[in-house]
């Protein structure tokens, strides 16, 4: 019942020239129509991203929390909306460490994305440090308490566990462990939305790449991935989507 989604993060990567990854990547979606997919670029790709490939649901990687007002530097739902996002990324892990972003930023910016009409793809997932502590699942626990919306539903909301230390590093946790920390997500969300629940996607994300992509998304509880590095072309990409389909 609930469609794999394979979703891209472009991080802080990209220009103009690199928007031709996407036709590959849009060609690869047209040819997956059971698999949703869907990238995130950087702001100032958000515009000419939606244009040139307007089958794919291209998104943001941050918004603000406030519809607008005093905040230099920063942007909001409306505007990523207006230049042709679906969705956005929020609490994405760089941004809690980079940014000193919490549990309750994570929530203002979901629930800022939803009220301006975005889908959203919220992040969490523990540090290493934790994982050896044993608190992994605590943690994981304690960042959905605090950053999901009691209104989630699967038609805008999709949580993504992040390891941390996962991240950009070609480390993975075991098929084992994705699966304990996905079905405790699992848990967690139907205490909080009920059975609205059964409909949210948890999506892995952490050094997913072509070759462990299938075992991966085998997992049960695992409805898709949030991948980094190997979203940035369309020949790490797509075998991705392949693996999804
Ligand atoms: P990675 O990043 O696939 O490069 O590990 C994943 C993410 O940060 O979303």
């Amino acid at each position: 019942m609930r469609r794999k989604l394979v979703a891209g993060n472009w991080k802080m990567n990209g220009t103009r020239a690199s928007l031709a990854e996407l036709d590959g990547i849009a060609a690869a979606a047209a040819a997956a129509p059971g698999v949703d997919v869907s990238v995130a670029v950087p702001f100032t790709l958000i515009d000419a991203a939606a244009a040139r490939v307007p089958a794919l649901a291209v998104g943001a990687e941050d918004v603000h929390e406030a519809d607008s007002g005093a905040h230099t530097g920063c942007v909001s739902a409306a505007m990523v909306k207006e230049a042709g996002a679906r969705f956005t990324i929020a609490g994405h892990s760089e941004r809690r460490a980079d940014q000193h972003e919490t549990s309750h930023d994570a929530w203002a910016k979901a629930a800022a994305a939803h009220r301006n009409g975005l889908d959203v793809i919220l992040c969490c997932g523990e540090t290493e440090a934790e994982r050896d502590a044993g608190r992994a699942e605590r943690v994981v626990q304690a960042q959905i308490e605090k950053s999901v919306p009691d209104n989630a539903t699967g038609d805008w909301f999709t949580l993504a566990y992040e390891p941390r230390w996962a991240i950009g590093t070609g480390r993975t946790p075991t098929l084992d462990e994705i699966a304990a920390i996905h079905a405790i997500a699992r848990a967690k969300l139907r205490h909080m939305v009920g059975d609205a629940a059964d409909g949210i996607r948890i999506l892995y994300g952490g050094s997913v790449v072509g070759s462990n992509a299938g075992a991966i998304l085998r997992c049960e509880n695992v409805d898709g991935a949030l991948v980094g590095g190997a979203s940035l072309t369309a020949a790490k990409f797509v075998p991705i989507i392949e693996a999804a389909a």
